[in-house]
């Protein structure tokens, strides 16, 4: 018994390993996110924040997702409060540190005719954060728009890296971009829209924004400090 509660202690205190990329797969069952073409946005930003990783271990990078599951990391009695979204992101961020950097993925969602890629950063960082999560989202942006032409032949437009307070977006998914690394978050294409929804069934689309994603990772990376002792 007493072993049992020592081996638990050790397990406990142990510290948790940094890591380079910190993926946080947008939305969970309790906060489903965007609807189309059959697919469910908190579905899709996991296997796609999976294939993500395959490419960034492959370059021998350590990575981890901030849910391996469809569950919430925290409580939520009303799914559609945005202080409960709000909420969600504070644990996001910490199952996501230490690391280098922190990317969510997520799936857009408007009317109907809108479509495209576009990239979020958070402006009300100091300014040398601020530039380093411009930078991180510049990268992601671009590679993932490129991917989309190149691999599916999709011409999906380059919506630009906007910050949360210019979008006007009230989204508490927002909240996930004041942790302490450089961070941006992807909506990587309208799943509301019709033509984009169903480009997501297929496999060769997701291959394609999962190339996009680990190509400006891997950019931002190759210029960016690497991580320090200690960095929470
Ligand atoms: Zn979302």
């Amino acid at each position: 018994m007493l072993a049992a509660l020592l081996a638990a202690l050790v397990l406990f205190t142990q510290p948790i390993l940094a890591v380079d990329v910190a993926l946080d797969p947008g939305h969970s069952r309790a906060d489903i996110g965007s609807v189309g073409g059959g697919l469910r946005e908190y579905q899709l930003t996991l296997d796609l924040a999976r294939r993500v990783r395959t490419r960034l271990e492959s370059a021998h990078l350590s990575v981890r997702l901030t849910r391996e599951d469809d569950q919430p990391l925290s409580a939520y009695t009303n799914p559609l409060a945005t202080e409960q979204i709000q909420a969600e992101q504070q644990p996001r961020i910490a199952a996501a540190v230490p690391s280098r950097i922190y990317v969510s993925l997520h799936f857009n969602v408007g009317p109907t005719q809108l479509r495209a890629t576009e990239t979020y950063f958070n402006p009300e960082r100091a300014p040398e954060a601020a530039t380093a999560d411009y930078s991180l989202g510049a990268l992601l942006q671009e590679h993932v728009v490129e991917a989309l032409a190149a691999e599916v032949g999709y011409a999906s437009l380059d919506r630009g890296v906007k910050s949360d307070l210019a979008a006007g977006k009230p989204y508490g998914h927002f909240f996930g971009l004041r942790g302490p690394v450089p961070s941006a978050l992807v909506e990587n294409l309208f799943l509301s829209n019709p033509d984009e929804g169903a480009l997501l069934r297929d496999d060769a689309t997701l291959d394609a924004l999962a190339d996009g994603c680990a190509q400006g990772v891997l950019e931002y990376l190759a210029g960016a400090p690497p991580a320090a002792d200690g960095l929470e």
